[in-house]
């Protein structure tokens, strides 16, 4: 129950990046607790929703995942519009997907944020647990969200680690903001 004077936010939250990088194992790994290995590419045809609280504010989130249109390197308008966060994701151990993902930042900024300043933008390094095949720099990722205004983020949807926090972190930020 949201308490007296707590905000409500209702945010829709898009997913972007490469097929393959792990945008439905994310969403699936928030929102059931659960990983897939042989994650079906168009099974997250979907939308689903989800409820953070914070003590400054309850936030619900609408989030979009594709049905695979990715594959296009390419989405509908309607897929971006009136969205409050975006989380671009790339697979750490794929250079070639980090390269896309800055191409997916730009089709955003092309998209949206001429719009909407406030924007929320994540960059997500997934696959975390996959750091021994390591082929983006940290830094070099890190340098790219500052420069794009987006905060970076390394997470695992096979392990977990830090799905909750990047979640939590949009979610502050969309409180701070609104
Ligand atoms: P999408 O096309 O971006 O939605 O990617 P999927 O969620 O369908 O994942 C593609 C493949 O990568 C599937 O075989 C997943 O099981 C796998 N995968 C997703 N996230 C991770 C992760 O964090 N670590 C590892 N090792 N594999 C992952
Ligand atoms: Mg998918």
């Amino acid at each position: 129950m949201a308490r007296p004077g707590n905000k409500i936010i209702q945010a829709k939250l898009v997913l972007l990046g490469d097929m393959g990088t792990g945008k439905t194992s994310l969403v699936l790994r928030f929102i059931k607790g659960q990983f897939y290995d042989h994650q079906e590419p168009t099974i997250g045809a979907a939308f689903f929703t989800q409820i953070l609280s914070l003590t400054e504010a309850t936030v619900k989130f609408d989030i979009w995942d594709t049905a695979g249109q990715e594959r296009y390197h390419s989405l509908a308008p309607m897929y971006y519009r009136g969205a409050a966060a975006a989380v671009v994701v790339y697979d750490i151990s794929s250079t070639d997907t980090f390269n896309r993902a800055k191409k997916w930042v730009q089709e955003l900024h092309r998209q949206v944020s001429p719009g909407n300043q406030n924007l929320v933008m994540a960059l997500v390094g997934n696959k975390s647990d996959l750091n021994s095949h390591r082929e983006v720099e940290a830094e070099e990722a890190e340098q790219f969200s500052q420069e794009s205004g987006m905060f970076y983020m390394e997470t695992s949807a096979k392990t977990a680690q830090n799905i909750n926090e990047l979640f939590y972190e949009i979610a502050k930020r969309l409180a701070r903001i609104s």
